[in-house]
Order: C-alpha cells, then sequence, then structure tokens
C-alpha cells in the first residue's frame, strides 16, 4: 500500500518534472527561432517635420513613424528608426544602412535614379510662408526675394529656380521659419503640414493660400531590393484598405475647424 503510494507519487512527479523540462525546452527553441527569424526593418528619416516625424521626448513619433511601424508589423518584423539630415537619408538607404527611407519624401525624377519609391501615400504641397503685411501675395511674388529652405528638399529645388532670389538653405525647416520671423529672409518654401505646424506655434506669420506645387510621398527603398518592395507595398495596400493609414493621418492632421 505504501509502496504503491510511493511508486504513483514518484510517477507523478517525473511526469512534472519532465513536462517542466519538456516545457521549458520547447520554449527555449521558440525563442531562439524567432531571434533568429524576425528581421528588423530600419527607416531612415529625418524627425524634424511635424506632423509626419518629429521628437516627443525620446521618442520619434508622427504619421511616417507610426505608418512604418504598421508596415513593419504587417511583414513580422521588428522595428527601428534611425534619425539623420535629410540629405543622408537616400545614402543610408542605397548603402544599406536602412531599409526604407520615410520622412514625408516627395517622388522626384532625380530621385528615382538613385532609389525605387513604393505606391505614394500622401498628396502634399509646397507653400509660401510669410511674415504678417509682407508685399509678397502669391508665388509670382518671389522673384528677386531672400527664400528660405530645407536643404536638400524639393522647396530647395524649386526656390533655386526662381529668378534671381537668393536661397538661404537651413538644415531644419524650423530654422527657416524662425530666420524668417528675425527678418533674415523674405519667406519660407517648405511642405504645407509642417509649414501649419510652424506657423501655429509662431506669431505674425501667414501661409500664402497660392501652393506651389503639387506633390506626393512615398517609401524610399534600395534599387536592389525588390522584394522589400513589394512587401511594403502589399503592406501599405492592405493598411489603406483597413482603414488603418486614415487612422494614422488623422490623429496627427486635424481637419481644418472652418
Ligand atoms: N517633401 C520634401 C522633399 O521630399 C521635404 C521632405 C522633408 O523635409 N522631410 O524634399
Amino acid at each position: 500500500m505504501n509502496m504503491k503510494k510511493l511508486i504513483s507519487m514518484l510517477l507523478i512527479s517525473a511526469c512534472i518534472v519532465s513536462m517542466a523540462a519538456c516545457g521549458s525546452k520547447d520554449e527555449g527553441d521558440k525563442k531562439e527561432e524567432s531571434a533568429d527569424e524576425k528581421q528588423t526593418l530600419v527607416m531612415a528619416t529625418n524627425a524634424e517635420f511635424p506632423p509626419y516625424e518629429f521628437h516627443d521626448g525620446d521618442d520619434i513619433v508622427g504619421i511616417d513613424a507610426e505608418m512604418a511601424a504598421a508596415v513593419a508589423e504587417e511583414l513580422g518584423m521588428d522595428f527601428k528608426i534611425e534619425d539623420m539630415a535629410f540629405e543622408s537619408i537616400i545614402p543610408a538607404v542605397t548603402g544599406g544602412k536602412a531599409d526604407i527611407g520615410v520622412a514625408g519624401m516627395t517622388v522626384t525624377e532625380s530621385r528615382l535614379k538613385n532609389v525605387n519609391f513604393s505606391d505614394t501615400y500622401a498628396k502634399a504641397t509646397q507653400v509660401v510662408i510669410v511674415k504678417e503685411g509682407s508685399d509678397i501675395a502669391g508665388p509670382d511674388d518671389l522673384t528677386g526675394k531672400k527664400i528660405g529652405v530645407q536643404l536638400g528638399t524639393t522647396g530647395d529645388i524649386y526656390a533655386s529656380d526662381i529668378e534671381n532670389a537668393e536661397v538661404e538653405q537651413y538644415n531644419k525647416g524650423f530654422e527657416a521659419v524662425q530666420a524668417l520671423i528675425q527678418e533674415k529672409i523674405d519667406a519660407v518654401v517648405i511642405d504645407g503640414e509642417p509649414a501649419k505646424e510652424f506657423v501655429k506655434d509662431a506669431e505674425g506669420l501667414k501661409i500664402l493660400d497660392e501652393a506651389f506645387t503639387e506633390e506626393e510621398y512615398a517609401i524610399a527603398i534600395a534599387k536592389d531590393n525588390e522584394e522589400l518592395l513589394e512587401k511594403v507595398n502589399g503592406a501599405l495596400k492592405s493598411l489603406k484598405d483597413s482603414g488603418k493609414l486614415d487612422e494614422i493621418v488623422a490623429k496627427y492632421i486635424k481637419s481644418d475647424a472652418e
């Protein structure tokens, strides 16, 4: 009787021990596998471009940051952001330092020589910011003026085409706006949504009604990474179809209360 009891107890404890051993082994294997398999999607950006990417304490947030994180999730990948100068983003992508460049980046012919672009995910404009009371009433009045831009952006390229204009290049759009406030320059040419953010936080500035150009944003990917391009386009499509992308945009761009 006692012996039987002892044996059955031994059997039960042996079972428990082996189950536990088995269980922990399984878990260990799984962890190893996922560490091997789960790759990290690295996004290069310039986090000086609200509402698309900007610093919030130690975090980089914004439409692009959340959209790219959602793309990574769709692809079952981990996600990481590398913050750098706008000019460094395409070199980071072509050099393999980053997988994707997401920075409110406009699709242009000249960039297409160096990288592929995903399907577009936003429409944008270049606008003109001036001081209240400025004699500049539209893009045509920029001839011969001092124009501030963010270095290497489409605003920089357009401003450089304006006759007799003196173009001042800044590393951050915000710095161009500061220069305008201090009357070091006459106008800033920059993307419409960041313009709204910068003007909102400053006094005595306005955005001209007439937009300078229309453009579209897309994700930059190395030309030799066709596989990732396809995957990203697939993920973007499902984010568009599910309404998730709209949701992210709505979080950061409040429709103007008229
Ligand atoms: N859309 C502009 C460009 O692509 C500006 C982007 C930016 O400053 N982040 O050049």
